[in-house]
């Protein structure tokens, strides 16, 4: 194994499924719901297995789909794309981030991220010879997790390529707001950077609350490769169909690479996509909503069962803090609670650099039917 990928192991969401199935616990790891998307989608993918949609499709996409995504930008963020040279479909989100990190960066060029971050964008960045430059999220007095503005200026210098932005924010749960997206583009602007931005939990964002992309802050829409995916908004996670837009540069940048890592994506499942995207408003409040209710449940058990709760104000996970339960350290804590109760959880220190910063810090999974999140919280109440 070359160098620059030794420091990664085997990823933490397939040691924790792989330490469920083996222990017959209660999965509230890694992140995948435990039910179906829309029925029509699944109608249309059968459909197009049928009626030979089989072989290779277009590398950037079949065009049903690129429109459906630029007509979905245009009418949930006001954004205007292209279909044809600014859309682009990808193997899930994973592989657009790695896709566009490859494309725009040089060996020895720094990333800004926030730590804690999403496995896959180390292990992408390294893939590129490129160096990471995390900016720590902490939770604050209002029980938020939030940033050092002195910390993300610090982390800009005359080697920053790009900054990969997650909102809202895989594990934590936060929804970057606009004054903070509004210094990230200030910075990305003056010093003249790109940005990546991930927001597969676009349609996660509860209490109200606002998703803003990034892209649509002044000066960003030219520098932005806006990165999301069918996964989560549809409840497919094995699909593995995302996408990529931006301007036609930085597109097709992203197609250069990408055509020669998957070349191009399941055809049959193009159209089942494209047809989720066009799916009335009145889906995406009902999937929001019924996820605001899973939180809630999740929350309201984990804080009877002794757990600090950070509350999310998006995504699919919550963070707990294992302090009050007597936990030192989450690695240890999640290896100890399937023998414990039958439960498995993430640690979110692997998500850090700084370990410190996570260390008694661990993620629940709340995309999940409401008897499977009671009969969890019955379990880890044997904790106290
Ligand atoms: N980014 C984030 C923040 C995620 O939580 C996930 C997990 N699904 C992904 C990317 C991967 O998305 P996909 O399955 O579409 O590749
Ligand atoms: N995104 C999911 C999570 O954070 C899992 C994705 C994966 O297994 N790679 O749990």
């Amino acid at each position: 194994l070359v160098a620059r990928m030794q420091p990664f192991g085997t990823t933490i969401f397939a040691e924790m499924s792989a330490l469920a199935v083996r222990t017959g616990s209660v999965n509230l790891g890694q992140g995948f719901p435990d039910t179906d998307g829309p029925a029509g989608m699944l109608d249309e993918a059968a459909k197009a297995l049928h009626t030979g949609a089989n072989q290779y499709p277009p590398g950037p996409g079949i065009p049903a789909l690129r429109v459906a995504i630029a007509a979905h930008q245009n009418e949930f963020w006001s954004l205007d794309y292209d279909p044809d040279g600014e859309v682009l479909v990808t193997a899930g989100a994973t592989e657009a981030v790695t896709a566009a990190i490859l494309a725009l960066c040089e060996p020895g060029d720094e990333v800004v991220c926030f730590e804690p971050f999403y496995d896959s964008y180390a292990a992408s960045i390294a893939l590129a010879g490129a160096v990471r430059r995390p900016v720590t999220l902490r939770p604050g007095a209002d029980g938020r997790f939030g940033f050092d503005p002195g910390d993300l200026r610090a982390a800009f210098g005359p080697r920053t390529r790009l900054v990969l932005l997650n909102s809202p924010h895989n594990p934590t749960g936060k929804v970057f707001t606009r004054d903070e997206l509004r210094l990230i583009a200030e910075l990305c602007v003056s010093h003249g950077v790109y940005a990546v931005t991930d927001e597969v939990y676009e349609h996660l964002v509860f209490d109200g609350g606002e998703h803003i992309p990034l892209a649509t802050l002044p000066g960003m829409r030219e520098r932005t490769v806006q990165i999301s995916s069918a996964g989560k908004t549809f409840s497919c996670t094995g699909w593995k169909v995302g996408w990529a837009c931006g301007p036609r540069d930085l597109v097709s940048a992203v197609l250069r690479v990408k055509q020669f890592l998957t070349f191009v994506n399941a055809a049959p499942l193009q159209p089942a996509v494209a047809y989720a995207l066009s799916l009335p408003r009145s889906y995406y409040q009902e999937f929001c909503a019924d996820h605001q209710a899973k939180r809630d449940q999740l929350v309201g058990g984990l804080t009877d069962a002794g757990f600090s709760v950070l509350v999310p104000e998006g995504t699919y996970f919550v963070t707990a803090d294992t302090s009050g339960l007597g936990g030192t350290d989450g690695v240890e804590f999640c290896r100890d609670l399937p023998d414990r109760c039958g439960v498995v959880a993430v640690p979110s220190q692997v998500f850090y650099d700084d370990v410190e910063a996570g260390r008694r810090l661990i993620r629940f999974a709340f995309c999940k039917k409401p008897e499977v999140l009671d009969e969890a919280v019955s379990r880890l109440r044997r904790l106290s």
